[in-house]
Protein backbone atom coordinates (compact mmCIF):
# COMPACT_ATOMS: atom_id res chain seq x y z
CA UNK A 1 0.00 0.00 0.00
CA UNK A 2 1.28 3.61 -0.46
CA UNK A 3 2.55 5.64 1.71
CA UNK A 4 0.08 8.98 2.28
CA UNK A 5 2.72 10.43 5.42
CA UNK A 6 5.77 9.54 6.15
CA UNK A 7 7.59 10.55 9.60
CA UNK A 8 10.86 10.68 9.82
CA UNK A 9 12.66 11.36 13.18
CA UNK A 10 10.19 13.97 14.50
CA UNK A 11 11.21 15.59 17.86
CA UNK A 12 8.89 17.97 19.58
CA UNK A 13 10.64 19.62 22.59
CA UNK A 14 8.48 22.45 24.34
CA UNK A 15 11.06 24.80 26.19
CA UNK A 16 9.94 25.80 30.02
CA UNK A 17 10.29 29.35 30.09
CA UNK A 18 11.28 30.55 33.70
CA UNK A 19 9.22 33.68 34.48
CA UNK A 20 10.11 37.72 33.30
CA UNK A 21 13.51 37.01 32.43
CA UNK A 22 12.43 34.49 29.63
CA UNK A 23 15.49 31.87 30.50
CA UNK A 24 14.42 28.34 29.12
CA UNK A 25 14.75 26.08 31.76
CA UNK A 26 14.30 23.10 30.79
CA UNK A 27 12.17 21.07 27.94
CA UNK A 28 9.66 18.79 27.93
CA UNK A 29 10.17 16.15 25.67
CA UNK A 30 7.15 15.63 24.22
CA UNK A 31 8.06 13.35 21.04
CA UNK A 32 11.36 11.83 20.72
CA UNK A 33 12.48 10.18 17.26
CA UNK A 34 9.00 8.99 16.22
CA UNK A 35 9.21 7.31 12.76
CA UNK A 36 5.79 5.86 11.20
CA UNK A 37 4.02 5.48 7.91
CA UNK A 38 0.51 6.14 7.73
CA UNK A 39 -0.75 4.44 4.75
CA UNK A 40 -3.23 5.57 2.23
CA UNK A 41 -6.73 4.77 2.44
CA UNK A 42 -5.70 3.05 6.47
CA UNK A 43 -7.22 3.89 10.25
CA UNK A 44 -3.97 3.57 12.26
CA UNK A 45 -5.12 3.65 16.20
CA UNK A 46 -2.34 5.48 18.44
CA UNK A 47 -2.58 3.93 21.78
CA UNK A 48 -0.91 4.86 24.60
CA UNK A 49 -1.23 6.36 28.63
CA UNK A 50 -2.93 10.21 29.01
CA UNK A 51 0.38 12.22 28.61
CA UNK A 52 2.51 9.97 26.22
CA UNK A 53 2.59 12.22 23.45
CA UNK A 54 0.03 11.14 21.16
CA UNK A 55 -2.22 14.48 21.03
CA UNK A 56 1.44 16.00 20.30
CA UNK A 57 1.89 13.82 17.24
CA UNK A 58 -1.60 14.51 15.93
CA UNK A 59 -1.08 17.95 15.89
CA UNK A 60 2.42 18.04 14.67
CA UNK A 61 1.32 15.78 11.46
CA UNK A 62 -1.29 18.28 10.88
CA UNK A 63 1.05 21.37 11.33
CA UNK A 64 -0.98 22.96 14.24
CA UNK A 65 2.08 22.53 16.41
CA UNK A 66 6.24 23.34 14.57
CA UNK A 67 8.12 20.19 15.37
CA UNK A 68 11.27 20.66 16.87
CA UNK A 69 13.41 19.12 13.62
CA UNK A 70 12.22 15.96 11.80
CA UNK A 71 10.58 15.22 8.63
CA UNK A 72 6.85 15.08 8.04
CA UNK A 73 6.68 13.89 4.34
CA UNK A 74 3.04 14.07 2.40
CA UNK A 75 2.85 13.09 -0.76
CA UNK A 76 6.53 13.53 -1.38
CA UNK A 77 6.65 17.03 0.42
CA UNK A 78 8.05 17.86 3.56
CA UNK A 79 5.37 19.75 5.51
CA UNK A 80 7.97 21.20 7.54
CA UNK A 81 9.29 23.53 4.58
CA UNK A 82 5.65 25.00 3.37
CA UNK A 83 5.13 28.36 3.30
CA UNK A 84 2.14 29.62 5.26
CA UNK A 85 0.14 29.71 2.26
CA UNK A 86 0.94 26.14 1.40
CA UNK A 87 0.20 25.27 4.84
CA UNK A 88 -3.33 26.65 4.03
CA UNK A 89 -4.16 24.76 1.11
CA UNK A 90 -2.77 21.62 2.73
CA UNK A 91 -5.08 21.94 5.42
CA UNK A 92 -8.23 21.83 3.17
CA UNK A 93 -6.76 18.33 3.01
CA UNK A 94 -6.19 17.34 6.77
CA UNK A 95 -8.49 18.24 9.33
CA UNK A 96 -8.78 17.60 12.86
CA UNK A 97 -11.67 15.99 15.21
CA UNK A 98 -11.44 16.86 18.57
CA UNK A 99 -12.27 15.00 21.86
CA UNK A 100 -14.97 17.46 23.17
CA UNK A 101 -17.39 18.25 21.39
CA UNK A 102 -18.93 20.57 23.72
CA UNK A 103 -15.89 22.70 23.61
CA UNK A 104 -15.34 22.26 20.01
CA UNK A 105 -18.04 23.86 18.54
CA UNK A 106 -19.33 28.05 18.99
CA UNK A 107 -22.17 28.35 21.05
CA UNK A 108 -22.82 31.35 19.50
CA UNK A 109 -23.07 30.27 16.27
CA UNK A 110 -25.91 28.42 14.04
CA UNK A 111 -24.88 24.58 12.82
CA UNK A 112 -25.35 26.17 9.59
CA UNK A 113 -22.65 28.65 9.66
CA UNK A 114 -20.75 26.19 11.68
CA UNK A 115 -20.23 24.61 8.26
CA UNK A 116 -19.96 27.39 6.46
CA UNK A 117 -16.95 28.58 8.01
CA UNK A 118 -14.74 26.54 6.35
CA UNK A 119 -15.54 27.66 3.35
CA UNK A 120 -15.25 31.28 3.83
CA UNK A 121 -11.77 30.33 5.38
CA UNK A 122 -10.10 28.87 2.18
CA UNK A 123 -12.35 31.64 -0.12
CA UNK A 124 -15.20 29.79 -1.91
CA UNK A 125 -17.63 31.89 -3.06
CA UNK A 126 -20.45 29.81 -5.04
CA UNK A 127 -23.07 29.85 -2.35
CA UNK A 128 -25.44 27.36 -4.40
CA UNK A 129 -22.05 24.84 -3.98
CA UNK A 130 -21.78 25.56 -0.35
CA UNK A 131 -25.02 25.15 0.33
CA UNK A 132 -25.48 21.75 -1.81
CA UNK A 133 -22.38 20.42 0.08
CA UNK A 134 -23.40 21.33 3.63
CA UNK A 135 -26.99 19.81 3.27
CA UNK A 136 -25.42 16.44 1.47
CA UNK A 137 -22.60 16.17 4.39
CA UNK A 138 -25.56 16.46 6.74
CA UNK A 139 -27.39 13.68 5.48
CA UNK A 140 -24.07 11.77 4.78
CA UNK A 141 -23.43 12.49 8.96
CA UNK A 142 -26.96 11.00 9.74
CA UNK A 143 -28.70 14.16 10.57
CA UNK A 144 -31.64 16.12 9.49
CA UNK A 145 -31.67 18.91 7.67
CA UNK A 146 -33.69 20.72 10.48
CA UNK A 147 -30.47 20.64 12.55
CA UNK A 148 -28.96 23.77 10.33
CA UNK A 149 -30.81 26.43 11.88
CA UNK A 150 -30.29 25.26 15.91
CA UNK A 151 -27.42 25.84 18.04
CA UNK A 152 -25.06 23.75 19.95
CA UNK A 153 -25.85 23.48 22.86
CA UNK A 154 -29.32 22.06 21.58
CA UNK A 155 -28.39 18.88 21.39
CA UNK A 156 -26.65 15.74 23.09
CA UNK A 157 -23.04 14.92 23.47
CA UNK A 158 -23.27 12.55 20.33
CA UNK A 159 -25.09 14.57 17.67
CA UNK A 160 -22.11 17.49 18.64
CA UNK A 161 -19.67 14.85 17.64
CA UNK A 162 -21.69 14.14 14.20
CA UNK A 163 -21.71 18.18 13.81
CA UNK A 164 -17.95 17.95 14.49
CA UNK A 165 -17.28 15.65 11.95
CA UNK A 166 -19.44 16.84 9.39
CA UNK A 167 -17.26 20.64 9.85
CA UNK A 168 -14.35 18.12 9.54
CA UNK A 169 -15.14 16.48 6.42
CA UNK A 170 -16.69 19.62 4.83
CA UNK A 171 -14.25 20.45 2.69
CA UNK A 172 -13.85 16.70 1.19
CA UNK A 173 -10.30 16.18 2.98
CA UNK A 174 -7.98 13.19 2.31
CA UNK A 175 -6.66 12.20 6.27
CA UNK A 176 -8.18 12.71 9.65
CA UNK A 177 -6.38 12.93 12.75
CA UNK A 178 -9.50 11.87 15.54
CA UNK A 179 -8.03 12.73 19.04
CA UNK A 180 -10.33 10.69 21.37
CA UNK A 181 -13.40 11.28 19.62
CA UNK A 182 -15.66 9.08 22.10
CA UNK A 183 -14.09 9.50 25.21
CA UNK A 184 -15.73 12.39 26.31
CA UNK A 185 -19.04 10.51 25.49
CA UNK A 186 -21.15 8.03 26.90
CA UNK A 187 -20.98 4.25 26.13
CA UNK A 188 -24.00 3.98 24.18
CA UNK A 189 -23.51 6.60 21.81
CA UNK A 190 -19.77 5.41 21.67
CA UNK A 191 -20.35 2.35 19.14
CA UNK A 192 -22.65 4.88 16.96
CA UNK A 193 -20.04 7.63 16.37
CA UNK A 194 -17.28 4.69 15.91
CA UNK A 195 -19.58 3.17 12.87
CA UNK A 196 -20.00 6.37 11.72
CA UNK A 197 -15.89 7.24 11.17
CA UNK A 198 -15.81 3.71 9.64
CA UNK A 199 -18.47 4.60 7.43
CA UNK A 200 -17.34 7.71 6.45
CA UNK A 201 -13.66 6.11 5.52
CA UNK A 202 -14.80 3.65 3.57
CA UNK A 203 -17.56 6.39 1.21
CA UNK A 204 -15.02 9.20 1.34
CA UNK A 205 -11.93 7.43 0.90
CA UNK A 206 -10.45 8.58 3.98
CA UNK A 207 -6.80 8.22 5.66
CA UNK A 208 -7.34 8.05 9.55
CA UNK A 209 -5.24 8.58 12.43
CA UNK A 210 -7.31 7.49 14.99
CA UNK A 211 -6.09 8.16 18.67
CA UNK A 212 -7.25 6.25 21.62
CA UNK A 213 -6.21 4.96 25.09
CA UNK A 214 -8.89 2.76 25.33
CA UNK A 215 -7.44 -0.89 23.24
CA UNK A 216 -10.91 -2.17 22.80
CA UNK A 217 -11.88 0.76 20.47
CA UNK A 218 -8.75 1.06 18.82
CA UNK A 219 -9.14 -3.14 17.66
CA UNK A 220 -12.48 -2.07 16.59
CA UNK A 221 -11.82 1.00 14.13
CA UNK A 222 -7.75 -0.04 13.23
CA UNK A 223 -6.46 -1.80 10.31
CA UNK A 224 -2.98 -1.31 11.93
CA UNK A 225 -1.56 0.00 15.54
CA UNK A 226 1.33 2.03 16.67
CA UNK A 227 1.80 2.01 20.39
CA UNK A 228 3.76 4.79 22.22
CA UNK A 229 5.26 5.75 25.46
CA UNK A 230 7.03 8.59 26.49
CA UNK A 231 6.92 10.44 23.21
CA UNK A 232 8.54 7.38 21.17
CA UNK A 233 6.51 4.67 19.15
CA UNK A 234 7.44 1.26 20.76
CA UNK A 235 5.54 -1.21 18.59
CA UNK A 236 4.06 -0.71 15.37
CA UNK A 237 2.05 -3.85 13.69
CA UNK A 238 -1.42 -5.20 11.69
CA UNK A 239 -4.33 -4.92 14.16
CA UNK A 240 -4.56 -8.97 13.85
CA UNK A 241 -0.44 -9.17 14.12
CA UNK A 242 -0.89 -6.91 17.09
CA UNK A 243 -3.54 -8.99 18.88
CA UNK A 244 -2.04 -12.35 18.37
CA UNK A 245 1.44 -11.61 18.47
CA UNK A 246 2.81 -8.24 20.49
CA UNK A 247 6.03 -8.18 21.71
CA UNK A 248 6.57 -5.06 23.43
CA UNK A 249 6.08 -5.27 27.39
CA UNK A 250 4.40 -1.95 27.63
CA UNK A 251 1.99 -3.39 24.58
CA UNK A 252 1.35 -6.49 27.24
CA UNK A 253 0.75 -4.19 29.94
CA UNK A 254 -1.91 -1.99 28.17
CA UNK A 255 -3.80 -5.54 26.89
CA UNK A 256 -3.77 -6.98 30.65
CA UNK A 257 -5.63 -3.57 31.25
CA UNK A 258 -8.18 -4.93 29.25
CA UNK A 259 -10.24 -7.57 31.03
CA UNK A 260 -11.43 -10.48 29.12
CA UNK A 261 -13.81 -13.60 29.81
CA UNK A 262 -10.68 -16.17 29.55
CA UNK A 263 -8.28 -14.06 32.16
CA UNK A 264 -8.50 -16.46 34.96
CA UNK A 265 -5.26 -17.97 36.02
CA UNK A 266 -3.47 -16.28 33.65
CA UNK A 267 -0.03 -14.59 34.75
CA UNK A 268 -0.01 -10.53 33.95
CA UNK A 269 2.14 -7.91 33.40
CA UNK A 270 0.68 -5.39 35.57
CA UNK A 271 1.59 -1.75 34.65
CA UNK A 272 3.67 -0.31 37.37
CA UNK A 273 3.80 2.88 38.86
CA UNK A 274 3.26 6.53 37.35
CA UNK A 275 4.52 8.00 33.61
CA UNK A 276 7.89 9.08 34.14
CA UNK A 277 8.74 12.90 33.87
CA UNK A 278 8.47 13.83 30.37
CA UNK A 279 10.91 16.54 31.45
CA UNK A 280 13.12 14.42 32.79
CA UNK A 281 12.71 11.19 31.51
CA UNK A 282 14.84 7.87 31.76
CA UNK A 283 18.08 7.12 30.12
CA UNK A 284 17.70 4.08 27.81
CA UNK A 285 14.77 2.36 26.93
CA UNK A 286 12.15 4.86 28.12
CA UNK A 287 10.14 1.91 29.96
CA UNK A 288 12.59 -0.02 31.68
CA UNK A 289 11.90 2.38 35.23
CA UNK A 290 8.12 0.04 34.81
CA UNK A 291 9.51 -2.97 32.68
CA UNK A 292 9.06 -6.31 34.67
CA UNK A 293 12.15 -8.26 32.02
CA UNK A 294 14.34 -5.32 32.23
CA UNK A 295 17.67 -6.38 31.76
CA UNK A 296 21.56 -4.02 32.68
CA UNK A 297 21.76 -3.04 29.09
CA UNK A 298 18.35 -1.16 29.23
CA UNK A 299 19.33 1.19 31.97
CA UNK A 300 22.05 2.85 29.20
CA UNK A 301 21.12 1.74 25.83
CA UNK A 302 17.86 2.99 23.72
CA UNK A 303 16.96 -0.05 21.37
CA UNK A 304 16.48 0.23 18.12
CA UNK A 305 13.10 -1.18 16.01
CA UNK A 306 13.64 -4.59 15.64
CA UNK A 307 11.57 -6.30 12.49
CA UNK A 308 9.38 -9.24 13.42
CA UNK A 309 8.57 -9.78 10.35
CA UNK A 310 7.44 -7.25 7.27
CA UNK A 311 4.30 -6.23 9.44
CA UNK A 312 5.63 -5.80 12.83
CA UNK A 313 8.63 -3.76 14.44
CA UNK A 314 9.35 -3.28 17.62
CA UNK A 315 11.49 -1.42 19.89
CA UNK A 316 13.01 -3.19 22.61
CA UNK A 317 16.22 -5.74 23.25
CA UNK A 318 13.69 -8.89 23.85
CA UNK A 319 13.04 -9.01 20.18
CA UNK A 320 17.21 -8.56 19.09
FE1 LIG B 1 11.94 -3.83 28.88
FE2 LIG B 1 14.49 -3.71 28.14
FE3 LIG B 1 12.57 -4.19 26.35
FE4 LIG B 1 12.84 -1.80 27.43
S1 LIG B 1 14.33 -2.83 26.10
S2 LIG B 1 10.96 -2.90 27.12
S3 LIG B 1 13.41 -2.33 29.52
S4 LIG B 1 13.17 -5.51 28.06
Amino acid sequence: MKNLFEIKNLNMHFPIVDGFLGNIKGYVYALNGVNLTIQENEILGLVGESGSGKSTLGNCILRLLTPTSGEIIFKNENLLNKSKKELKEFRKSAQLIFQNPFMSLDPKMKVYDILKEPFIIHGYKDKNEINKKIRQIISLTGMDEEVLERYPHEFSGGQRQRIAIARAIILSPEFIVADEPVSALDVSIQAQIINLLLKLKENLNLTMLFISHDLSIIKYISDRIAVMYLGEIVEIATKDEFFKNHKHPYSEALLNAVPTISDEGKKKIILQGELPSVQNPPKGCKFHTRCPYVMDKCKSESPQFYEVNPNHKVKCFLCE
